[in-house]
């Protein structure tokens, strides 16, 4: 049996990581999950939220948004639409885009895309807290 699973997070432009872990938590989009080491097959879709993995006694912490995470022979990949880990998360970008949607949802209620501000919202929102997890964890 391993004691860790290899947990690797692709987006459509770049490998965001690839590392033997202890443990995955991931924001499916039917709730949160988690994966150990040795886990079952697997298959969810993913939702806008903070995924975090620990190794060495530590919790990462990297901002997912859509996609899939998939479970199979010990090996957890992320498929993911945007991935960031804490550290690369511009906080006063994700602050802009937070006021933005604030503004939208104020200003332009008959013309405005409900869901596709609130997923802006939802994101921008994940991504801070994303980054203060990471900071609080001293791992980012
Ligand atoms: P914005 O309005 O600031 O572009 P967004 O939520 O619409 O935010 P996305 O469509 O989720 O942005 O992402 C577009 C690209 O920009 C992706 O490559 C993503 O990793 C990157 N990105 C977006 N916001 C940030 C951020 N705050 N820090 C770092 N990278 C970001």
């Amino acid at each position: 049996m391993a004691d860790t699973v290899k947990l690797e997070i692709v987006t459509p432009d770049r490998k965001v990581l690839s590392e033997d872990v202890d443990y995955v938590g991931a924001p499916g989009a039917m709730g949160e999950f988690g994966i150990l080491p040795n886990h079952v097959p697997f298959l969810s879709a993913l939702g806008i939220g903070n995924l975090y993995y620990k190794l060495g006694g530590k919790t990462y912490y990297v901002f997912v948004a859509g996609g899939f995470a998939e479970v199979s022979h010990n090996k957890c990949t992320i498929l993911a639409e945007v991935a960031e880990m804490a550290h690369e998360i511009d906080v006063d970008r994700a602050q802009k885009a937070a006021d933005r949607a604030g503004q939208r949802a104020q200003q332009t209620k008959e013309r405005l895309d409900f869901a596709r501000n609130q997923a802006a919202l939802r994101r921008a929102i994940a991504r801070m807290s994303c980054q203060r997890a990471g900071k609080d964890a001293g791992t980012c």
